[in-house]
């Protein structure tokens, strides 16, 4: 082992010294020995591959000739000179161009001596250019390590420019292997390496960086994601075993009148067996004298809210208040009407805060939440105001949680002695391969079956050119007695202008839907909340038959009655969003549709979206696709996506992976919980180091 020498700063290596050390640290993070030997190529190459300059085409990358350079000469232009050398092989000429660094390069470039010149090809007044080449003598290529498949390091402008190349820096990873004798220790227990059949660490990283054969490089990059997703799982895992140990929460063990009244004489429905499933767990995290920290993760329409009452209902049995906290009013207030209703029967006191409560049933509802006569309050972001101040909050609920931050989480637990249980409720399905790298330290819940006699709800696609027909068709299902959702793009940068599309949408839909024989409703950001209120009750009430509206209708709403969901200008939506609004469907007994308008031109992700729509009714498979397109980072939104800095694996395609490391770490846990067996030794170093390092290939060596 060599741990000490590892942790070298890099200024020591032979070939880096102070300048290049400082660029290291401050363009890539690399410190020391350690962290260049992480430092891991994105891409490989076929280096024994040479294009000749007749063959060359425009605007390709990675493009390497042979050939030499006969003359340089400088050229002045307004924006500062540039240098260009004329370059030859035996089929034609190119230029080489430099507009930065040309002294040393000028200097140092020697000519009609063969090189090899690699980078991007442009093609400028009828010749070939390739700016910035990276160059090195035939006879050195030659010599340098021989490999077809040449990695290619990530980089940046900057380190280009000061001539920090690829090659740059696969010499300096020769020289590490020099120095360190290519030696690395294990650091995945042995059963795994024999189940799995890897090759070992040390093994590993000299494939990624010089790869012997196709082959072995797949290996070595197996062997290396399995052990970066490994150790975030264990992480994980310990994470959330130590807060199950550590945080005390308020047990509640007893299952009262509320719930059983409930349950037994109220629920307006059977309950499926997944909703089933999932009370039963929460029962027994609320039960277990540790804090409740648990995602819930279920389709649109498969049932949450149900779950959220009866769970609330368990903490006010046991003496303690509840809250549901939505992302936006209109929800917030469906959930407070909803409940109203479901809890009629019982003796429960329910209010309803949000941004326009009137200051005096503000004041009343603060005041009734202190003195305890309040048990549920419902509301949106109003609820995390210090003022709201609860005598005893022992369950707090968040809705639709995308919209919400984990500071917001964490606020609410806040609000009494100890920590309130957490139930975190989704339907923009988190894919499962992300929920277990981010949620690993959450328990997770879901709820994979809709209530019965579900149908399908049929998706098309359908051109604006088409309208007419899909005008006639809502005439048909109106005649039937359903009602319509037309929903329009809300961009925030551009409100006004989406604001004019809805208004002139609303305006067509008025011209062809003729009052008093149809009535529509119209809702949008820009109205006051009371004003909303009244159209979505209209709607909601079946007064009117038509709901022309922006997204603020996305999460949550819900009339059993509206059968027909039209999407305007569809290609602007992402995938979630699309699967949200259509989510608004679908919801009675009667055959649902979301028709997707859009305009001829679409680009290919905007395709890919609406075909997935198309095809599948499945959040999950949905939001495997969105991450597809999107890219973790995007869907997570910056603060959640640190953990997804992965270094080699790949969350999206690595997915298996992932699923199996994660499944090795559990089995290790449950054999091994404190990492003690002697066998174990080297995995508890290394998660140790992980543990107290952010970034785990800065302590795995
Ligand atoms: P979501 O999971 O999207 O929040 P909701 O809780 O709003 O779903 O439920 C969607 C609809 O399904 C509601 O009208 C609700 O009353 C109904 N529902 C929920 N569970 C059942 C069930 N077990 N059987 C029949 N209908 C149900
Ligand atoms: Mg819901």
């Amino acid at each position: 082992m060599n741990a000490n020498l590892l942790q070298t700063p890099i200024d020591y290596l032979k070939g880096v010294g102070p300048s290049r050390a400082e660029l290291f640290r401050k363009e890539l993070g690399i410190h020391t020995y350690q962290d260049l030997i992480n430092f891991f190529p994105n891409r490989y190459l076929d280096k024994t591959k040479y294009y000749k300059i007749n063959q060359l085409q425009q605007n390709s990358a990675d493009i390497q000739v042979l050939g030499k350079i006969v003359a340089f000469r400088t050229i002045e232009q307004k924006r500062g000179k540039r240098l260009v050398a004329d370059f030859v092989d035996e089929t034609g000429k190119m230029e080489l161009v430099w507009f930065r660094g040309q002294k040393w390069i000028r200097e140092n470039l020697k000519l009609n001596i063969p090189y090899v010149i690699f980078g991007k090809t442009n093609w400028f007044n009828g010749l070939f250019s390739m700016p910035h080449p990276e160059m090195e003598l035939l006879e050195e290529h030659e010599k340098s390590l021989r490999t077809a498949m040449q990695p290619v390091y990530p980089s940046s402008e900057k380190l280009t420019n000061k001539g920090i190349t690829n090659r740059v820096i696969n010499k300096l990873m020769q020289q590490l292997f020099i120095e360190t004798k290519g030696k690395f220790y294990d650091t995945l227990p042995q059963n795994i390496h024999e189940d799995l059949k890897l090759i070992s660490r040390a093994e590993a990283l000299f494939n990624v960086h010089f790869p012997k054969s196709q082959e072995l490089l797949s290996r070595a990059q197996f062997r290396l994601k399995f052990e970066e997703l490994f150790y975030i799982q264990l992480q994980l895992l310990v994470k959330n075993m130590l807060h199950k140990k550590r945080i005390k929460g308020y047990v509640f063990d007893t299952i009262g009148d509320n719930f059983e009244t409930f349950y037994k004489e109220h629920l307006p429905f059977k309950l499926t067996g997944a909703q089933k499933k999932v009370i039963k767990e929460i029962r027994s995290d609320l039960g277990s004298g540790a804090q409740m920290n648990r995602l819930l993760q279920g389709d649109v329409g498969s049932g949450k809210t149900i779950v959220a009452l009866m769970s609330m209902l368990i903490a006010l049995d046991n003496g303690f208040q509840a809250c549901l906290m939505a992302p936006t009013e209109i929800l917030s207030v469906q959930h407070y009407t909803g409940l109203i209703e479901l809890c009629k029967e019982l003796n429960t006191s329910i209010e309803l805060l949000t941004g326009s409560t009137k200051a005096s049933k503000r004041r009343e509802i603060h005041e009734k939440l202190e003195n305890g006569e309040l048990d549920i309050l419902i509301g949106t972001h109003a609820l995390l105001e210090d003022k709201v101040k609860f005598k005893n909050l022992g369950l707090a609920i968040i809705d639709e949680q995308h919209r919400f931050g984990v500071e917001q989480r964490s606020k609410l637990w806040k609000k009494n002695e100890l920590p309130s249980h957490i139930l975190v409720m989704t339907a923009t399905p988190i894919p499962r391969t992300l929920a277990m790298s981010l949620y690993g330290d959450l328990d997770v819940s879901v709820i994979d079956e809709l209530p019965p006699g579900r149908r399908p709800i049929k998706t098309v696609h359908r051109f604006d050119s088409n309208r007419l027909k899909v005008f006639r068709f809502i005439r048909d299902e109106i005649e039937k007695g359903r009602q319509i959702y037309i929903v329009y793009p809300l961009i925030q940068e551009s409100e006004k202008m989406d604001y004019k599309d809805l208004m002139d949408g609303y305006e067509s839909v008025s011209r062809e839907f003729p009052m008093p024989k149809y009535q529509i409703s119209i809702v949008h950001g820009q109205m006051k909340s009371a004003d909303k209120n009244y159209e979505m009750d209209r709607f909601i009430n079946g007064d009117t038959q038509i709901m022309v509206a922006t997204t603020v209708i996305e999460v949550g709403v819900n009339v059993p009655n509206a059968s027909v969901m039209i999407i305007e200008s569809s290609e602007r939506f992402g995938l979630s969003q699309l699967h949200q609004l259509r989510g608004r469907v679908g919801r009675g007994a009667e055959q649902s549709y979301c028709i997707l308008m859009s305009g001829h031109k679409l680009s290919e992700d905007s395709k890919t979206r609406l075909q997935t729509m198309v095809s599948t009714n499945d959040g999950f498979e949905l939001a495997e696709v969105d991450l597809k397109l999107r890219g973790p980072g995007n869907l997570m939104g910056k603060q959640q996506s640190g953990i997804l800095n992965l270094k080699i694996a790949d969350i999206v395609k690595d997915n298996q992976i992932l699923k199996s490391a994660r499944d090795y770490a559990k089995r290790l846990l449950t054999e091994d919980p404190n990492l003690e067996m002697p066998e174990h030794k080297m995995v508890k170093y290394t998660y140790q180091q992980v543990a107290k390092h952010k970034n785990i290939w800065n302590y795995i060596s």
